[in-house]
């Protein structure tokens, strides 16, 4: 109960909290706080509201005062715990892509999606129940939408390339987008003096190449001088980063080019895509032994290699 829940606090009234799933700072939960309201970005699982409550509570914030829950996708580490959240929060309005509100609402979709990307033990782990949210109680946004937030506006681009339901968010104050999974990963442990290390994230279904680097190109265009990721926090350093999500993104698609016909296709894109991150780790400066950080990339790996998968046999068509 009195576990330390890990909060980085940022410029601009913004506070990335660990949401407590799979291992320390792997997927982060958004405080905004203005002066008179406050919006939550990414809910995390059903397990993480009550994190996201003690957060808000120790910055002297009661649920009454948080206004918005906005999910940039409905990827369940993003929002598998909006029903839970929104049942807590009186006032809150659920704020999501047009494609993803139908599954908020009625998430049994979803939930049967989920078990097959992580199978039924994994997913009672992970997510447990999923809760639906009142249909009244949810807000579309379309591309170049904005929204209010007490004094703050936040501004919508439809950004498909992860998800076709996906959209982030800008905020003009800091001049900074919430990215979702649009500007790929970058956890904390890989940090060394050369920066952030970064990587794109192809979890089934919906990856798309070219969307996916045109969302980032015109996430450029509008010259942010920071990214605040889902996984893990706030990057800097943005032209660098960008490019090597273009590079990542090209170099997934030779992967699965590669391997297309190959009938242990699967074990070949793992071991190579592992194999590449590695390298590119240790080039970057990165000093964690092989076990953990074969352990840091274990999960994105699999998950990256069944997107692939799935683009290469479905997709592609
Ligand atoms: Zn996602």
């Amino acid at each position: 109960m009195n576990e330390c829940i890990t909060a980085l606090e940022y410029e601009g009234g913004i506070t990335a909290i660990d949401s407590g799933m799979v291992r320390p700072q792997m997927a982060a939960c958004y405080l905004l706080e203005t002066g008179s309201a406050v919006a939550v970005i990414e809910t995390g699982n059903a397990a993480s509201a009550e994190r996201i409550l003690k957060v808000a509570a120790s910055r002297g914030r009661d649920p009454e005062e948080i206004s918005h829950v906005i999910v940039t996708h409905v990827h369940l580490d993003h929002a598998g715990g909006a029903g839970t959240l929104m049942q807590r929060l009186p006032q809150a309005t659920l704020v999501v892509h047009p494609r993803g509100a139908r599954h908020l609402i009625d998430p049994s979709k979803l939930e049967a999606s989920a078990r097959a990307v992580y199978g039924d033990e994994k997913f009672d782990e992970m997510y447990g129940t999923l809760l639906p949210v009142p249909e009244d109680r949810v807000r579309i946004m379309e591309d170049g939408d904005s929204l209010r937030v007490g004094g703050r506006t936040l501004e919508f681009m439809d950004a498909p390339g992860h998800a076709r339901h996906h959209f982030t968010i800008w905020d003009e104050e800091t001049r900074g987008w919430f990215t979702g999974d649009t500007f790929g990963l970058s956890y904390r442990e890989l940090d060394t003096g050369n920066g952030a290390f970064l990587f794109p994230t192809t979890t089934p279904i919906q990856f798309d190449p070219p969307a996916l680097i045109d969302s980032v190109d015109r996430m450029m265009e509008r010259d942010p001088e920071r990214m605040y990721l889902t996984h893990f926090g706030r990057v800097q350093d943005l032209d660098r980063l960008a490019g090597d999500m273009r590079a990542g993104v090209d170099e997934y698609v030779e992967l699965a080019k590669r391997f297309e016909g190959a009938h242990d296709r699967t074990r070949l894109i793992e071991e190579t895509m592992m194999a590449q991150l590695m390298q590119r780790a240790r080039d970057h400066g990165v000093t964690l032994d092989d076990e953990k950080l074969r352990e840091t990339f274990a999960g994105d790996v699999v998950l990256n290699t069944q997107g692939i998968e799935f683009w290469l046999v479905q997709g592609r068509r």
